[in-house]
């Protein structure tokens, strides 16, 4: 005989694992213990050796699905002569336990809400220890039936009997329910058709007859609405004052996602995830889709039922629903009932409520396949909080408080850094106290107190403001230039701290000399970083009006970076100009009034649309670069020209030969599938040949590429090939979005090198 001491690290609790280890130790015959702790789960254990062996291997090989083993340490011991297995009552003590984020539905519970002779029959809220909510209930740690807004409801016998035995799928699952005593889902409308009948057969027909629908999700409300129907999807665009930008859809099971989309091996896998994202794929020309679900564009986001609500209304569905966020455009998604009813009413024909209450706000993610991997566009539902592994250790807690645009907030604690659900844009008041609720909520849960906190250079973010008026006066403020955050966060995911050439290309962010950067290809580490290479300065007629109006981007590269002789080869486009507008732009761009300087490459994108007349005015941020993506066609190979020009100790890069080529070649009616391509090709070229003097110059093979334009499958494809081509080492984003979504990561760790380097 034998005895050993064993300590899990990682995600163990909330997961299923103290049961895991019971029915381990019964099947090998061994004696002892299990108990959590708030940090680690702890195993005690005598038996043979071999047994002992057995048990450490397969603890590891088959742990329960939505474990996540970060370490195990094994100490021997002499045998206490225990006389069984047990599991003890929790230690908790302060600290931090780490659970896993809200779970589609598994499997076995999807089962059981399909047979007539389970209890939990049609039930829309079964649940098991493999599957369901929990940071959208949880209230607070340690991980408990008590802290999370499950509390209401008093488990009924049969529940407790299956909670409270360890051989069962629900032991210590702590949101489960049955009809007898679990929540309940109801259909509020304006016209009761006084059937009585089931909520979710009644919300199904709502919807076949083209009316809109709110519906209680797991994070938040839904908006849904028959996909193939043209009026039901227009209304829900004018109602919920939500223009060109592109829907979702949940369909009922993966055959109806193959007859809509062509998914690749990875895109599928994404799909069928137990994060449930929304992933961006191809979709087919065939497609039954109403043309105003994603106007434009060659691709569709669909999803796949995530809960069993979800589940047994597509089942009765039986088609495509658009699912949206519940919200008016631009403000968060609403999660109570009443705010629902009262926020939502105009948009919604009637709502299906229940009442578990959501507790914390979490959009549904996105993600998109970007050079073979599957990353994240939006990460909120299914992802966060799992924290990102870091290569170090702080004994400083860093809060870092995100952009501006797709706001994310940061906490590293330890090795992890925690970000935060998507919160959104912090234009608004509801935005900003969304933010503070959550940032709130992650503070007390996981007990951060931050004595380091990152913020952008920009004066102007509401996230900036946020940051100085930290009720911790102690704290340290550090202020990371944007870009230089975008390449710290691609780093940090994958553990570099050593110099890269850093490629940031997005819309827009605060460059040190107070103009709008966009197109930088820096060498960094994460404390310090130097601007090598940038996009030559355009300027922006009209300022902040010209992002939704790509052609008065256009009319600027024309008159401010093609100018003199190439200029009247753009008379036809400058014609088209409206014509006040022209006179009153020439003028802005003449006397450089409200003209502000930028380099953005998301910018040079918008020009691109402009010229070849894909969008000449955008209703959302990105629109004219999405839509020109989805014209290209990836097969072509051809190059436009352009110039990298030698300016002192780095390089500017000149688009203006390019922007002449499109133009010529547009003009001499060059399809724009070839045009497009074309396009997007010497961007990928540009930046390989500056990444090429770099490396000459400072000697760096490795290029991290960050930045919202890197949400560009063709650009990411593009230069990943060209750069590999060429023995770079690439790295772009796995965990977080390459777009201001994932800056918290790299603000946070910038933050921290930049504090503790000085
Ligand atoms: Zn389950
Ligand atoms: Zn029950
Ligand atoms: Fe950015």
């Amino acid at each position: 005989m034998r005895g050993l001491r064993i300590r899990v690290r990682g995600i163990v609790q909330g997961v299923g694992f103290r049961p895991f280890v019971y029915g381990l130790a019964e099947r090998h015959g061994l004696t002892g213990w299990v108990r959590n702790t708030s940090a680690q789960v702890e195993i005690e254990l005598d038996g043979e050796p071999g047994a002992l062996d057995a048990f450490l291997q397969e603890l590891r090989d088959d742990a329960p699905p939505l474990a996540r083993i970060d370490a195990v340490e094994v100490e021997e011991r002499p045998p206490s002569g225990f006389g069984s297995f047990e599991i003890v009552e929790s230690a908790h003590e302060e600290g931090w336990q780490a659970i896993p984020p809200d779970t589609a539905t598994c499997e076995a519970c999807h089962a059981e809400t399909l047979d007539p002779n389970e209890r939990r029959y049609r039930y829309p809220f079964t649940n098991c220890t493999h599957c369901g909510p929990r940071f959208t209930i949880i209230e607070d740690l340690p991980y408990d039936r008590r802290r999370t807004t499950m509390r209401r409801f008093e488990m009924c016998a049969d529940c407790r009997a299956e909670y409270e035995d360890p051989r069962d799928r629900r032991f210590h699952a702590q949101p489960v329910a049955c009809p007898a005593c679990g929540p309940h889902a109801w259909l509020h409308g304006p016209t009761d058709d006084g059937t009585g009948g089931d909520p979710l057969a009644r919300c199904a027909a709502l919807l076949r007859d083209g009316r809109i629908v709110a519906l209680k999700g797991l994070g938040g409300y839904q908006l849904a609405c028959d996909a193939t129907n043209d009026d039901a999807v227009s209304t829900l665009r004018s109602r919920k004052r939500r223009y060109g930008k592109p829907f979702a859809l949940m369909v009922p099971d993966e055959g109806w996602a193959e007859r809509l989309c062509r998914p690749t091996d990875a895109e599928r896998n994404a799909l069928l995830s137990r994060e449930r994202p929304i992933v961006l794929m191809k979709r087919r020309d065939a497609a039954e889709i109403a043309p105003e679900v994603a106007p434009g564009l060659d691709t569709l986001g669909l999803m796949l039922p995530y809960t069993p609500l979800h589940h047994l209304l597509l089942r009765e569905f039986e088609g495509p629903l658009v699912m949206t966020s519940g919200n008016l455009s631009e403000e968060p998604i609403a999660i109570g009932n009443d705010e629902a009813v009262e926020r939502l009413g105009e948009i919604a024909d009637a709502f299906l409520l229940h009442n578990r209450d959501i507790y914390a706000r979490y959009d549904d993610s996105v993600v998109r396949q970007l050079a073979g991997v599957v990353t994240p566009i939006r990460r909120a539902r299914g992802f966060a909080p799992a924290p990102v592994e870091l290569p170090f250790e702080t004994a400083r807690d860093v809060l870092a408080v995100g952009a501006q645009q797709k706001n994310t907030f940061c906490l590293v604690k330890g090795s992890k850094a925690l970000l935060g659900q998507h919160i959104g844009d912090l234009e608004n008041l509801e935005t900003l106290e969304h933010f503070q609720d959550a940032l709130a909520t992650y503070e007390r849960l996981f007990r951060v107190r931050p004595e380091i906190i990152a913020h952008d250079m920009h004066p102007d973010y509401l996230s900036t403001q946020v940051a100085q008026e930290y009720p911790d006066p102690g704290a340290v403020r550090v202020a990371v230039q944007h870009h230089h955050a975008h390449v710290v966060s691609v780093m940090a995911e994958h553990g570099i701290r050593d110099p890269v050439i850093g490629v940031a290309y997005d819309g827009t962010g605060y460059g040190t000399d107070g103009t709008v950067w966009g197109g930088e290809v820096l060498v960094a580490d994460w404390s310090r970083f130097e601007r090598v290479a940038h996009l030559r300065y355009a300027p922006m007629l009209g300022g902040e009006a010209a992002i939704r109006k790509p052609y008065r981007m256009a009319a600027g590269y024309i008159w401010g970076v093609c100018r003199g002789a190439t200029e009247s080869e753009f008379a036809a486009f400058t014609a088209t100009l409206p014509i006040g507008e022209r006179i009153i732009l020439r003028r802005q761009f003449e006397a450089e009034l409200n003209t502000p300087l930028t380099s953005s490459c998301g910018r040079l994108f918008d020009v691109a649309a402009a010229l070849l007349d894909v969008r000449r005015e955008a209703v959302y941020e990105g629109q004219a670069a999405v839509e020109l993506e989805a014209v290209a066609d990836p097969r072509v190979d051809e190059i436009y020209p352009y110039d990298i020009l030698r300016r002192g100790e780095g390089w500017i890069i000149d688009p203006a030969a390019t922007l002449r080529a499109l133009w010529c070649e547009h003009r001499a009616g060059r399809p724009l599938s070839t045009t497009a391509a074309a396009f997007h090709n010497t961007v990928a070229s540009f930046t390989a040949a500056v990444c090429e003097r770099i490396r000459e110059r400072h000697d760096l093979e490795r290029v991290a590429l960050s930045g919202g334009c890197f949400q560009n499958a063709l650009l990411t494809a593009r230069l990943v090939e060209t750069l590999e081509a060429t023995g770079f080492e690439v790295l772009t984003h796995r965990a977080v979005p390459p777009n201001d979504g994932g800056l918290s990561l790299g603000q946070a760790v910038a933050a921290y090198a930049i504090a503790t380097s000085s």
